[in-house]
């Protein structure tokens, strides 16, 4: 036994076994970790063998010899020395101290020490004593771990800025291709040019719709997905997803219906776009997987349990009648890149992101998606976000339509009983008497028998009898003027009606409630509506002749420039051309101009500069042009920035007519109410 680890007395000595002296000793003497005493002054009193063996030293006599400085010959760093004595004198102890230490053959490990100080009678420090432990191959593992980490947030980062900059790479000449088709879609073509261009348009939209599907799931997955919180009209979001999906439905002859509880707020604060981001893809799909029969869109609210909480949990349930999903498919819906099965995926496309991202997106907004379904009945979706209700918001009325409308007789003929359902309960809510009939023979039958009412709303896909033949058999019996009617179509259909006495307005489907009681109200009013003018929202709202706003468009993209120009004449306004920053600066010394659609990447100078100077060279005020991005990125960051450089509002590449009508509209109303 090595005389100079014996450290202790001690008694309990039983017959037959070592003395409680030697073991003791051994303990010290066997131990796995590293035992040692020293002084002060940095020398070794006692070592055990381990700690020789630990630090590279023959024997405990060798480490004892040897070292006669410890923060000099086994620390790497020195301080540390100085740390542990500070240590001890604050705490009287050390626990799990981690440093580094030279071995004797020069080799660096890390160890972890837990040690105490050991002090006479009148509390000077004797010595220090304690145990070491190697601990390099942990710190190694989480060196490479550490590395790993940052080599894979590196890797995130980069993989988001290449993903920015194909989006870009993309995105333009997808305007070139997506305008392009419209604008030749728009021009006479024969029917199998058009069939051509019908094509290239849809090919370009799907392929688009990939590319921001790709791009939204790696920003969710990556933890980049930023939420807007501005103010919106809950209804106008809603819509305009429907609007997206009527013209789809109506060709498959779907109904797509829609209802919203009075009780709704009117006005919310959120996140609008990926609200209609979620409709868009819950509505799609539910087209897209529906053969015949409806699809119906409800929404409700709850409010968010505590009191004086004003934010409200809106309910929204996708419905439709189409193939269903499998039990056994069902826990795939919502997983990245899955879709029910390969044939499907052949049969109907879609890259399967779609229902993760809008389940992602719910959840990011304070709620949840969750999916009942029967093969061969439908589906059902259900998803709720939170938002905060905006007070003091009036109901989007012109007079009060229950006084306005009380009382009315309103005669309803539509084949689809959710829908009558839905009119019904709308009437109701106005304080109409509603009666609904579910085909035309059975509301001519009650026509004839004397039966009268203000008005009536009649659907047109009805076998057998359709709207305009239930129209014109009604005219037979009451005139326009007395029983003036609503038909209910889907987008296209229009054309049919060709005689403009028969009916007093035309609604599209999916029916919007404010939309029906305002045409109701205005039958009330005698104000005969062109059977047309219901139909003129967006677009062709703006569509007249020469406006007299100075329009400037400032693009490098030639392909672009022609695309832009053209949606711009199609809405009515004759823009000038500028191809770069340094341009467009010279144009608006010439003149003023009252909205500028700016490019944000152009040679010479870009989009932001330009801006700024812009916005430095022109005073606040009504003269101030309203510029609008041009983008075609579709990060968060980069809006941020237009914002920042001063701009007003922006636009994504590929411009579409609709996004370009309601950007300017936006801005005309805006500086309407700024003069
Ligand atoms: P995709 O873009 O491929 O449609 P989604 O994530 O939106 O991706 O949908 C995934 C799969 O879920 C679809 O391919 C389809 O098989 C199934 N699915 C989604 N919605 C419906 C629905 N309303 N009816 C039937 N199947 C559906």
């Amino acid at each position: 036994m090595n005389p100079s680890v014996i450290a202790a007395q001690g008694g309990g000595d039983s017959p037959g076994w070592p003395s409680s002296l030697e073991r003791y000793a051994s303990i010290v003497q066997n131990a796995v970790e590293g035992i040692f005493q020293s002084t002060p002054d940095g020398r070794y009193l006692l070592v055990n063998p381990a700690l020789a063996n630990m630090y590279g030293y023959s024997s405990p006599q060798e480490l004892m010899t040897q070292v006669q400085d410890i923060s000099r010959t086994i620390y790497v760093d020195p301080a540390v020395r100085d740390e542990f004595k500070r240590l001890m004198a604050l705490e009287g102890e050390v626990r799990g101290l981690e440093y580094q230490v030279r071995r004797k053959d020069g080799e660096i490990i890390w160890v972890s020490e837990s040690s105490r100080a050991v002090r006479d009678a009148e509390g000077e420090v004797l010595y220090y004593e304690g145990f070491v432990e190697n601990i390099t191959r942990r710190k190694r593992a989480e060196d490479e771990l550490r590395a790993a980490k940052e080599a894979a947030e590196l890797a995130s980062k980069a993989k988001s800025q290449f993903l920015a900059v194909m989006s870009h790479e993309i995105r333009t000449p997808m305007n070139g291709v997506i305008g392009m088709a419209s604008l030749l879609l728009d021009s006479p073509l024969t029917a199998e040019q058009r069939d051509f261009a019908e094509i290239i348009r849809q090919s370009g939209d799907s392929l688009l719709t990939v590319i921001n599907d790709i791009l939204d799931f790696s920003k969710i997955e990556s933890g980049r997905i930023d939420l807007e919180n501005e103010e919106f009209i809950l209804r106008d979001c809603i819509e305009g997803a429907l609007d997206l999906l009527a013209p789809r439905a109506a060709e498959k002859k779907l109904d797509l219906l829609y209802e919203i509880a009075g009780d709704v707020p009117v006005m919310v604060s959120g996140d609008c776009t990926r609200l209609r981001q979620i409709l868009v893809n819950l509505l799609g799909n539910a087209v897209k997987f529906t053969e015949q029969g409806e699809v119906v869109l409800s929404i409700k609210s709850e409010p968010v349990a505590s009191a004086g909480d004003t934010r409200v949990r809106l309910l929204f349930k996708v419905r439709d009648s189409g193939i269903g999903i499998p039990q056994e498919a069902m826990g795939r819906l919502f997983k990245s890149f899955s879709q029910v099965d390969a044939s499907t995926t052949r049969r109907y496309g879609g890259t399967g992101l779609g229902l993760v991202i809008s389940k992602r997106l719910a959840g990011l907004m304070g709620g949840d998606m969750l999916v009942e379904s029967e093969v061969g009945k439908g589906s059902v979706f259900r998803f709720s976000v939170v938002a905060e209700a905006v007070p003091n918001m009036p109901a989007p009325c012109y007079a009060d339509p229950r006084t306005m409308l009380a009382g009315r007789r309103l005669l309803i003929v539509d084949d689809n009983a959710t829908n009558r359902r839905i009119l019904t309960t709308l009437a109701r809510t106005h304080g109409m008497n509603a009666s609904s009939l579910d085909s035309g023979p059975a509301a001519l039958d009650l026509l004839s028998s004397g039966e009268t009412f203000d008005f009536a709303i009649l659907d047109m896909q009805m076998p057998d009898m359709d709207g305009v033949m239930l129209a014109k058999e009604i005219r037979r019996l009451r005139l326009p003027n007395v029983f003036p009617l609503v038909l209910l179509s889907s987008l296209g259909l229009r054309d049919m009606i060709t005689d403009p006495e028969m009916f007093a307005a035309c609604l599209t489907k999916p029916t919007k409630p404010a939309q029906i009681v305002e045409v109701l109200m205005k039958l009330v009013h005698r104000e005969r509506l062109a059977a047309t003018s219901s139909f003129a929202a967006g677009a062709s709202a703006l569509a007249k002749p020469l406006r007299p706003e100075r329009v400037l468009l400032v693009e490098d993209n030639r392909v672009n420039q022609k695309v832009a120009l053209r949606m711009l004449e199609r809405l009515g306004f004759r823009a000038d051309l500028a191809v770069n920053g340094v341009e467009a600066l010279k144009a608006v010394e010439q003149q003023s101009y009252d909205i500028i659609l700016m490019d944000m990447q152009m040679p010479e100078m870009d989009g932001l500069e330009a801006t700024r100077r812009m916005r430095a060279a022109i005073p606040a005020g009504v003269s101030r042009p309203t510029i609008i991005a041009l983008t075609a990125s579709a990060m968060a960051e980069d809006r941020e920035r237009c914002m920042a450089a001063g701009m007003d509002d922006y636009l994504n590449k590929p411009i579409e007519l609709d996004d370009l009508a309601a950007v300017i509209k936006r801005a005309l109303d805006a500086r309407a109410i700024a003069a």
